[in-house]
């Protein structure tokens, strides 16, 4: 684990130990060395440009209490520069720097026109009631507002781990108290909860990001060739390593909706297996019954969670957190393709491994990508004041009436229910924001599979990934010019 150090002090390399800072820059110097990129250019692209660290006091039952929080500018080429709001007893400005380049290079492999952020603040959110939290996230929204590093323009948080709907809300409603005089209020963050302003689709959006990004693995032969995978997504073998947002979301809808066998689901507590697939839905209504994974009926418990990451199966999805595959494990990870679902979950030095033992990595700066790319849907839902689809829905399903009428007098037959029904529909928000996403994430593996192709020794996604985005960062570092 790279990021041991509650005290928010920044971890330095040494030659056993690398930060995830760190970590991350190693990953993007490959692309920098396939793009020959001007080195000036090159260390101006991976400097972190500002890092506030926060620490403010909250009253908490007639105590003080001192948080402390960061949040990382790490590009503003674009703007705003967009990136999550984590919360959880174990962060630093390392950290949240390394999510904060990692948002930069996420954002400009999905073409989303935006820089990138992070912010952290150092809690355990289970030891306090609601209400401090409220008092707890307005005190750090605010202080982040008055610093310049929160406003609709400059700087939009979104949720992260530890933090949802309802922190979005607050933070929303506490600049919106600051500048009520700015029109754009509601845009000065995303995830919030559809009757503040948000999307629909915002809350399972990087799990249905995950899934688009397998399935277009899925529809090219030669890529799964190269991981020695075959066939369709039905009936493969997965372990999950959290069920969180992004892992509930995706879970769910690979075995719902693709078929998959959803073999193992790794938690803090343990791990559940079952070589015969683990019903996501009621596996999730039992975790929000009794806090835990343990007691789940229908799977075997083991206490070392950790350990089946290790695992046979077809696809290893992390979708918790950092550095779960590092030198201590990668000898013994037994898949064929790794989906990085959380952010960095594959260490340098164990992806340099897995790169020479021919395992294909799905990277978190593309696989990820859903959740920013839904935030800019709502960030531009925000700014144009209208939900997506308000004007056009019912002049569609009008134009599709007509359709019927013309297509059953000309062929004086009368079409099924469920073709007259498709094309009578008018798509609403929903439909356009997972048509959006879909598409986003089908022309991102275009890019990375064309940097692939035109990039000889450009063979793993990650580097490809990172061509992709150093090289159209690079452009708007050279078309506008350093001053
Ligand atoms: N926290 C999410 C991420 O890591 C979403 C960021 C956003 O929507 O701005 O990508």
């Amino acid at each position: 684990m790279t990021n041991l150090n509650i005290k928010g002090l920044k971890n330095k390399s040494t030659h056993s130990h690398i930060s995830f800072s760190d970590s991350v820059n190693h990953m993007v110097e490959r692309a920098f060395k396939v793009l020959n990129l001007d080195p000036g250019i090159a260390e101006a692209m991976q400097a972190c440009n500002s890092t506030i660290q926060l620490k403010f006091p909250v009253e908490i039952d007639g105590k003080i209490e001192v948080f402390t929080g960061w949040r990382a500018t790490h590009s503003s080429h674009r703007l705003p520069s967009k990136g999550g709001i984590r919360y959880a007893p174990i962060v630093n400005q390392d950290e949240v720097e390394a999510l904060a380049a990692l948002m930069t290079y996420k954002c400009a492999i999905v073409d989303v026109p935006f820089g990138g952020s992070k912010g952290g603040l150092l809690i355990d959110p289970t030891k306090y009631s609601s209400e401090s939290m409220q008092k707890i996230t307005r005190t750090f929204a605010r202080e982040l507002i008055r610093k310049g590093f929160l406003s609709p323009s400059i700087n939009v948080p979104a949720p992260d781990m530890g933090t949802g709907e309802r922190e979005m809300a607050w933070i929303a409603d506490t600049y919106k108290q600051l500048h009520p005089e700015d029109v754009n209020h509601a845009a000065c963050v995303t995830g919030k909860p559809v009757a503040h302003g948000g999307i629909r689709g915002r809350t399972e959006a990087t799990g249905r990001g995950v899934v688009y990004a397998i399935r277009e693995f899925f529809r090219h032969p030669g890529d799964m060739k190269k991981a020695n995978l075959k066939g369709s997504l039905g009936g493969k073998r997965i372990v999950i390593q959290g069920l969180g947002n992004v892992g509930y979301h995706a879970a769910k809808l690979l075995q719902e909706e693709d078929e998959a066998l959803i073999i193992a689901v790794i938690e803090r507590d343990g791990a559940l297996i079952n070589d015969n697939g683990i019903v996501i839905e009621s596996l999730k209504q039992h975790i929000n019954e009794h806090g835990t994974i343990k007691g789940y009926p229908d799977a075997t418990f083991t206490e070392n969670g950790h350990s089946a990451l290790e695992l046979q199966c077809d696809i290893l999805i992390p979708a918790a957190m950092e550095a779960q595959i590092t030198d201590a494990n990668v000898d013994r990870i037994n898949t064929k393709l790794i989906v990085e679902a959380a952010n960095g979950p594959v260490t340098f030095s164990a992806d340099e491994k897995l790169r020479s033992r021919g395992v294909t990595i799905l990277p978190d700066a593309y696989v990820n990508a859903g959740g920013v790319t839904v935030s800019y849907f709502e960030w531009v839902r925000n700014l144009s004041h209208i939900r997506f689809g308000r004007m056009e829905r019912r002049f569609d399903e009008a134009r599709g009436q007509h359709l019927i009428t013309a297509m059953e007098s000309v062929s004086q037959k009368q079409l099924p229910d469920w073709i007259r029904n498709e094309i009578v529909r008018g798509a609403d928000e929903l439909d356009l924001v997972r048509s959006g996403l879909d598409d986003t994430m089908r022309l991102a593996y275009k890019e990375l599979s064309e940097a692939r192709m035109e990039n000889p020794g450009v063979d793993d996604f990650r580097t490809a990934s990172y061509v992709v985005a150093v090289k159209k960062i690079a452009r708007s570092y050279t078309d506008i010019g350093v001053y």
